[in-house]
């Protein structure tokens, strides 16, 4: 039977960091994110909807701190990382759906580049939309910027 999974992240919007969302760099945004590795919520959120359909834990309990060697590693490397778990569970990976729940940056632009380097990135086909709050909200005040994934696994054929 096909799984699905749920999974979402929030990082703080801090000056002097650089942005990293979606797996790409944002170089002229005036703030970016803070959290662990690079913050890339929308990879974060990827990854645990990964782990969610697979059953086999979370972000933070396959790459936290019980596994420092992870620490400083990007979210494309974490995300390629969970497809290799999840495939090793007994799972191909159908889809994988993404939303950026923030004011910045703005996605649009960029959002077939962003789904081509997260989809190379777990192999499978990830999908990125973008919406805002309406100014209300810990996203609507720019103090963060939220993510909501939602994956797609079916059984790997015996
Ligand atoms: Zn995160």
């Amino acid at each position: 039977m096909p799984r699905i999974g749920v999974g979402t992240d929030v990082h703080r919007l801090v000056d002097g960091a650089p942005m990293h969302v979606a797996g790409l760099a944002w170089p002229d945004e005036p703030q970016g994110l803070a959290g662990h590795s690079d913050a890339d919520v929308v990879a974060h959120a990827a990854c645990d909807a990964l782990f969610s359909a697979a059953g086999i834990g979370d972000l933070g309990s396959n790459f936290g701190t019980s596994a420092p060697e992870w620490a400083g590693a990007s979210g494309c490397a974490l995300l390629e990382e969970t497809a290799r778990r999840v495939r090793a569970a007994g799972y191909e990976i159908g889809n994988v759906a993404v939303q950026l729940v923030g004011n910045r940056p703005r996605l649009g632009p960029r959002r077939a580049e962003a789904e081509a380097v997260l989809g190379a990135a777990c192999g499978a086909p990830v999908t990125v939309s973008a919406t805002t709050t309406d100014g209300l909200g810990l996203t609507g005040r720019g103090e963060g910027v939220a993510a909501i994934a939602t994956a797609l696994l079916l059984p790997t054929p015996r």
